[in-house]
């Protein structure tokens, strides 16, 4: 049984509380790891720490920061498979998709080498006679990161990166159930020079999230996880005057009218849907057509290409198209949700709770599943399942599949399938979703953009990483200043403007 470690100044450290959970191979259900849980005292060593190590990182000037920036996406590519190896062992996904994980990670990293142009102030000159402003944008100090289990690579990315480039330390809790890939990760960092202490990884569970959040000296967290979970996250951390940004879950929704090209449709719906067996926050779970005709249609199409499916251990091959759920209660959870979505009326088309693999069957699997008729008093339509079960609501018009989207109240992604660039355009200028696809099922921006949800996907302010992530990572100070030749003599009283 392998003992995992903390990563602490530069070194794989050993729990010393204790207390520890298990990491599972979900394809088996056996427990092949077990991961420490940190204590309040062991978090405040990281921390203090952290500090120490931050100053002189923070007055290393960003060209420098970024280099080591430039060697670790060098490092990330070279290491690419070991970390998608990672990534698929602990969290169950196939390998193609695992290296997309990672993929989509570095894209964050690779926009980060170009940390002195996004840090960059602002200036005027003359803002009053001989009076020049300008603006600096400093580190916030240390800084940390609290990730889920479903992207055990790109999310830590997504908070370190720009947190590292922009001269913060940072104390990374990634979660419990897939830890490796984030020691991998400080390894390599290391290895691209950043020096001892600057990022610490810490593992645990709620006992050192709270730590985190009660800490004096963390001056911001960002968070990635369930809704419940962020909604708290955000309360702890802004009351205990921390900067937060704490991003949810999702129901995202895919409009398919009409005119739409419904192969096209479908073989998107089945990808978003059903893909990394549903856990994404990003995963289309609720399909929208409009009119009974575009409905049949969809349905016709989406059976062959489900029973075409084929479901495994990521060892199994690189043509395997899901994995297994993350535990034996994400399982559970999610078959109870499809024997609610039956006993509340709506219309199983293909059912995955019989699922089973041969040699795998303790693994966390769920056949894919397909609802027809789904309305929204139904729990399968209020839930964020989490799993590969894809539900159809029917629309009779746009507009009413437009409100749907709009009142669901989560609003991460969603999209609209159509050949009408008129009804495209209305639907990404009226929709109160963060990120919208047109005839693209998973809109997750490009890493130069921005990532974040509206409504109950996610508090705070700011989104994930581009130019946001900069701004939420650094403060702005603004100087005024002037030099004494020339100027009136004595001093000023009145609070005026600069004439
Ligand atoms: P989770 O909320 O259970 O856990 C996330 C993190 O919070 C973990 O590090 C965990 O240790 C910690 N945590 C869990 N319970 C806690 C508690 N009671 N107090 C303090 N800390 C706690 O989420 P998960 O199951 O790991 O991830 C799946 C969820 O994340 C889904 O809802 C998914 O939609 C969401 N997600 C959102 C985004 C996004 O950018 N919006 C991206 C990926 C995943």
């Amino acid at each position: 049984m392998q003992e995992l470690t903390h990563w602490i100044n530069g070194k794989h450290v050993k729990g010393t509380t204790g207390r520890f959970t298990d990491v599972f191979n979900p394809a088996t259900g056996e427990v092949q790891a077990k991961v420490p849980l940190a204590s309040v005292a062991e978090l405040s060593a990281a921390v203090d720490d952290a500090a120490k190590a931050q100053v002189a990182w923070g007055a290393t000037n960003p060209q420098r920061r970024a280099r080591v920036m430039m060697k670790f996406a060098a490092l990330i590519n070279e290491n690419m498979d070991k970390l998608a190896e990672a990534v698929s062992r602990e969290h169950g996904k196939t390998l193609p998709d695992a290296r997309g994980d990672v993929q989509r990670g570095l894209e964050v990293v690779e926009v980060c080498m170009g940390a002195p142009a996004l840090l960059k102030g602002e200036y005027m000159n003359d803002g009053g006679p001989g009076i020049d402003l300008f603006s600096m944008r400093q580190p916030l100090g240390v800084v940390a990161g609290i990730t889920p289990f479903n992207f055990p690579a790109m999310i830590p990315l997504w908070k370190m990166a720009p947190a590292l480039a922009s001269g913060n330390a940072m104390i990374l809790k990634p979660s419990e159930r897939c830890p490796s890939t984030s020691l991998l990760l400080a390894e390599l960092l290391q290895e691209a020079g950043l020096p001892d202490g600057v990022l610490q990884v810490v593992n645990g569970d709620k006992e050192v999230v709270d730590a985190i959040l009660d800490h004096e000296t963390i001056q911001a967290v960002g968070f990635v996880g369930s809704t419940p979970i962020a909604q708290y996250i955000y309360g702890r951390a802004a009351s205990n005057g921390k900067r937060a940004q704490c991003f949810g879950g999702a129901k995202n929704h895919m409009i398919i009218m009409p005119d739409a090209d419904m192969d096209k449709a479908a073989d998107a719906l089945v990808g978003a849907g059903f893909g990394a067996a549903g856990e994404r926050c990003m995963a289309i779970s609720v399909a929208v057509p409009v009119g009974d005709k575009t409905a049949d249609a969809l349905i016709e199409r989406l059976v062959p290409r489900i029973e075409k499916l084929k479901v495994g251990p990521y060892t199994a091959g690189e043509d395997v198209d899901y994995g297994p759920l993350i535990t034996r209660a994400s399982q559970e959870r999610v078959k109870g949700l499809i024997t609610s979505g039956v006993e509340q009326g709506a219309t199983l088309v293909t059912d995955g709770r019989d699922f089973t693999l041969q040699g795998y069957e303790n693994g966390f699997f769920v056949g894919p599943t397909l609802f027809d008729n789904v309305t929204a008093e139904m729990d399968i339509y209020k839930e964020e399942i989490f799993g590969p079960v894809l539900s159809q609501v029917r629309a009779k018009t746009y507009d009413e599949a437009l409100r749907l989207t709009m009142d669901n109240p989560y609003g991460n992604g969603t999209a609209i399938f159509t050949a009408d660039g008129d009804t495209a355009r209305d639907f990404a200028s009226r929709v109160n979703v963060g990120m919208v696809g047109i005839n693209f099922p998973i809109p997750v921006p490009l890493s130069y953009f921005s990532f974040g949800g509206w409504k109950k996907s996610a508090f705070g302010d700011l989104n994930q990483y581009g130019p946001d992530a900069f701004r939420f990572y650094t403060k702005t100070k603004t100087v005024t200043a002037r030099w004494f030749s020339g100027i009136k003599e004595g001093g000023e009283f009145a609070f005026k403007a600069m004439d």
